[in-house]
């Protein structure tokens, strides 16, 4: 049976699926979002790091219930443990749990007049001769049909519904394994993020340690491969991890899928438009993508509350959307890939020496100028204009992994 129902379904209830849904059942369309799992943000694979500056252009302010810690900046290590400290000193990011940023941006979209239904996985899609769209769902173990004028693709980085769409997918090449534990009694600065890279530590990536204040911390890895050994290695291994985590307590262990690639070339089609990690949308230098797939999740809600109010779901009306995430983020994007390719290629002594240098030659005064934690086209542009980084690249060519 068909039920001619919501105007607009969203497929998953990660932040881009909920940040999209609130924004068009705020016009006062029917929207209604299904999301697989029995419980809204669980399981979490996130390491909830989110900057305030971000947050604030999505225009969220999460209750105090949500928010485990602030941060004012962030401590880089080189294989060989020397340190970079990048701090402006305000608090510039928070540390969320995301099982209850989930939940609170549901009831946020509920609020709103979105409809929220669990347990809804959808199994395939289909378009009827009138180019709506059929959803084949599995709900509560039943079988069921839905239609809709317009579908939004939020399924994260798994894509099975754009690829049912023939619609650009994540490469697999962009993804990378991730794994990390919550741990008590850690000997770390509540007020300081912690990144460690290394091709020995995490080859293509890097480990990091965020406080949640009290002596409890995310540490956490991603690699090109076997991110749950590297992890287990750092931790036991890893000259500075190993003295913070020295007398902590495993809590709980997860692992997800990280992304470092570009977005997808294309994120609509007649009827459908694809919005945060199901299109790439993520920060490779960090594999951030709440904030960067916010941004594009309220684009596309605008983009759908336009289609129907106009009764228009054609390419050329969803066009709009990816005009408009384009526009605002995809410079960025392309920066920060480029930015983590190079980080990548680099051998532990090119990482070795870049951090040396950076701190010798003033490089942080600019970071701490010019750095935003999402739009980081801005200093990574000056940073490459800047005579004393080309030296700096200059000298880094030499470390250039051959293998790589
Ligand atoms: C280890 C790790 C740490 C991270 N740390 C950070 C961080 O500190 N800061 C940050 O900004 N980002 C971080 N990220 C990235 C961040 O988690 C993602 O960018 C973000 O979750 C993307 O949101 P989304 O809504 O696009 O997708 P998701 O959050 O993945 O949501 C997709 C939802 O769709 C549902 N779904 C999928 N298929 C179907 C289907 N067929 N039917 C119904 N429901 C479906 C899923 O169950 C899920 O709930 C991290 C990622 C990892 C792996």
């Amino acid at each position: 049976m068909v039920i001619l129902d919501p105007e607009a379904i969203v497929i998953g209830a990660g932040p881009a699926g909920l940040l999209a849904a609130a924004e068009i059942a705020q016009s006062g369309h029917k929207v209604q979002v299904l999301e697989e799992h029995p419980e809204i943000g669980k399981p979490d694979h996130c390491a909830g790091l989110l900057s305030a500056s971000g947050l604030a252009l999505l225009g969220l302010k999460p209750p105090s219930d949500v928010i485990q810690n602030r941060v004012s900046g962030a401590r880089i290590f080189s294989p060989a443990g020397q340190s970079l400290l990048i701090e402006r000193g305000r608090r510039e990011a928070l540390v969320i749990n995301r099982s209850r940023f989930d939940s609170w941006l549901a009831d946020r979209a509920k609020d709103n007049g979105a409809d929220i239904n669990t347990q809804a996985k959808v199994l395939g899609i289909r378009t009827s001769e009138s180019q709506t769209k059929i959803l084949s769902i599995k709900e509560e173990g039943m079988s069921s049909e839905r239609s809709a004028q317009v579908i939004i693709n939020a399924e994260g980085s798994r894509c099975q519904i754009s690829k049912a769409l023939n619609l650009p997918v994540v490469s697999r090449r962009s993804k990378l394994p991730a794994y990390q534990y919550e741990v008590k009694g850690v000997d770390i600065d509540d007020d300081i993020v912690e990144m460690y890279y290394g091709r020995q530590t995490a080859p293509g990536f890097f480990a990091w340690l965020i406080p949640m204040g009290e002596g409890r911390a995310r540490v956490g890895l991603a690699a090109k491969d076997s991110a749950k050994p590297r992890l287990k290695a750092a931790i036991n291994h890893h000259p500075v991890l190993r003295e913070r985590l020295k007398g902590a307590t495993l809590e709980r262990g997860f692992g997800g899928i990280v992304l470092v690639g570009l977005p997808v070339r294309r994120s609509f089609a007649q009827g459908v438009v694809v919005v945060g990690d199901a299109a790439g949308m993520v920060k490779a230098t960090t594999g951030g993508g709440v904030i960067m797939g916010g941004i594009a999740a309220q684009i596309a809600g605008r983009t759908v509350t336009k289609a129907l109010d106009e009764r228009d779901f054609s390419h050329k009306s969803l066009s709009r959307y990816e005009s408009g995430w384009r526009f605002r983020t995809l410079k960025d994007f392309r920066m920060m890939y480029v930015a983590q390719r190079a980080l990548s290629v680099l051998s532990d002594k090119g990482l070795n020496s870049i951090i040396e240098d950076a701190k010798s030659m003033g490089l942080v005064e600019i970071v701490k100028e010019e750095g935003d934690m999402d739009m980081q086209r801005k200093v990574i542009a000056r940073l490459m204009r800047n005579p004393r980084t080309f030296v700096l690249g200059l000298k880094a060519l030499k470390y250039i992994d051959p293998l790589v």
